[in-house]
C-alpha cells in the first residue's frame, strides 16, 4: 500500500513480441506466480492489474497483452497507445522470434511513441540447451535500442519479477 509521503505512478505496460514467446505465460507468472503448460492463444486483449511498492515510489502497473493479433504481424497503434513501458519479448530458442522483436522495435520508433522504459526479454531461459539467440545478441540489440536485457522464464520464474522491479524504478526514477 501507499505510503504517506510516497509517490504513486501509474503506467499502462504492453507486452509486444512473436506469437508464442511467452507474453501470456510472463503475465500470469508475475500476476498470479503460476504457470501453465499449455496456454491457451488469448481470447481479447487481456487487461492486468499489479501494484508495486518500491520504497521511491508505488507503482500500478496496467499491463495489456495481446489477443494474438500479433499472428498478423502488425502493431496497432491503439494497443501501445499512452504506454510508458514495454516488454518485448523474445524466445531464445527460436531466431525467428528475435528477428521479429528486431522489426517491433524498428516498428514503434519509426511509429513514435511516449514509451519511456523499454525491457528486452529473452524468454524461455530454461530452454538454453535449445539457445538459437546467444545472450551477446539480445545484450547488443537492447544497447543499440536503449533497452535492458534481461534473461528470463516464465516456466522456472527465473528473473520474471526482476523484470517488473526494474520497470518500476526506472519508472519511479523518470516520473
Ligand atoms: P504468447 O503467445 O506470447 O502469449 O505465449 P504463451 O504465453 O501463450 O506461451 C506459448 C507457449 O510457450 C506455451 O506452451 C507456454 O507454456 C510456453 N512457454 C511460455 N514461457 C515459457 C518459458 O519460459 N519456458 C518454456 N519452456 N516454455 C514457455
Ligand atoms: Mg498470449
Amino acid at each position: 500500500m501507499a505510503r504517506p509521503g510516497n509517490k504513486i505512478i501509474q503506467a499502462k505496460l504492453v507486452l509486444l513480441g512473436d506469437m508464442g514467446t511467452g507474453k501470456t505465460s510472463l503475465a500470469l507468472r508475475f500476476i498470479k506466480g503460476q504457470f501453465y503448460d499449455q496456454q491457451e492463444p488469448t481470447i481479447g486483449a487481456a487487461f492486468f492489474t499489479q501494484i508495486l511498492s518500491l520504497s521511491e515510489a508505488t507503482v500500478k502497473f496496467d499491463i495489456w497483452d495481446t489477443a494474438g493479433q500479433e499472428r498478423y504481424h502488425s502493431l496497432a497503434p491503439m494497443y501501445y497507445r499512452g504506454a510508458a513501458a514495454a516488454v518485448v519479448v523474445y524466445d531464445i530458442s527460436n531466431m525467428d522470434t528475435f528477428n521479429r522483436a528486431n522489426k517491433l522495435v524498428q516498428e514503434l520508433q519509426r511509429q513514435g511513441n511516449q514509451i519511456v522504459v523499454m525491457a528486452l526479454a529473452a524468454n524461455k531461459s530454461d530452454l538454453d540447451s535449445q539457445r538459437e539467440v546467444p545472450t551477446e545478441e539480445g545484450e547488443q540489440f537492447s544497447q543499440e535500442n536503449g533497452m535492458f536485457y534481461i534473461e528470463t522464464s516464465a516456466k522456472t520464474a527465473q528473473n520474471i519479477n526482476e523484470l517488473f522491479y526494474e520497470i518500476a524504478k526506472r519508472l519511479a526514477r523518470v516520473s
